[in-house]
């Protein structure tokens, strides 16, 4: 398993990055994690949006969604010209709140919904998920292939569940939108330290941190997280490669 950072920026994309997205591979399989503003564009860097397998969409916040339109254009106009895909793209998504209804465009894509207390499978993928204290409904996931296991946390505030979803987890994808010392209860974020203590409860043996925020020293994120947890901490950055 493979997870590369497209964008890793909160709210909004960095100037000349992207907002959430992320590509997981496994056995030739390549499924795409949110996509968010900007990444399409540097999805390219990595493939051609028609090789994409799947899309899985945590809710329907711009900074997860806002390339889905783009991506419907780009399969459409590769339908008509180099004709790369015969079937339909299928973009996973939850119910639970206004925005399923975009992700099926003509026999382009087609909108699948999740059923959160249901774990299903998407290529090698068995994915479970957890409901996640947002200011919409939003859906961490647990992806789990040949004995490997990734854990997304999506936007959320501090929530005691995530640390036995995350149990013994390869990779935790944290968001840490705060610094430490503040309160995301209200705004439906976490920060540096509250990642590191789910990282450390849980037992993971890497922690990412991303949905970064575009104020302070973000290096910062990293120290702080590391006060409280003592395995690997990475910073999220574009192109960022973690291999299982
Ligand atoms: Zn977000
Ligand atoms: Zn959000």
């Amino acid at each position: 398993m493979k997870i590369t950072v497209i964008g890793c920026w909160g709210g909004f994309p960095k100037i000349n990055e992207a907002s959430s997205g992320y590509l997981i591979n496994e056995d030739g399989f390549q499924l795409l994690l949110d996509c968010g503003s900007g990444v399409l564009s540097k999805l390219q860097n990595y493939t051609k949006p028609a090789a994409l397998d799947a899309v899985i969409l945590s809710h329907y916040h711009a900074d997860h969604i806002a390339d889905i339109g783009v991506l419907q254009h780009a399969l459409l106009i590769d339908s008509f010209t180099m004709k790369t895909r015969e079937e339909s793209l299928p973009i996973y998504g939850h119910q639970e709140s206004e925005g399923f209804s975009t992700l099926t465009y003509k026999n382009i894509t087609t909108g699948v919904a999740y059923h959160p207390d249901e774990a299903i499978q998407i290529g090698p993928f068995e994915i479970t998920f957890l409901k996640t204290n947002h200011s919409v409904p939003c859906f961490a996931m647990r992806l789990e292939a040949n004995g490997h296991t990734i854990v997304y946390t999506a936007d959320t505030a501090y929530k005691e569940e995530m640390i036995e979803f995350a149990k013994g987890a390869d990779i935790l994808l944290a968001e840490s939108n705060l610094y430490k010392g503040m309160d995301g209860t209200s705004a439906g974020h976490m920060t540096s330290e509250e990642a590191g203590i789910i990282a450390q409860k849980a037992g993971v043996r890497t922690l990412a941190l991303t949905h970064l925020p575009h104020f302070g020293d973000i290096k910062q994120l990293k120290e702080e997280a590391a006060q409280l947890f003592e395995g690997t901490i990475v910073l999220a950055h574009e192109y960022l490669e973690i291999g299982l």
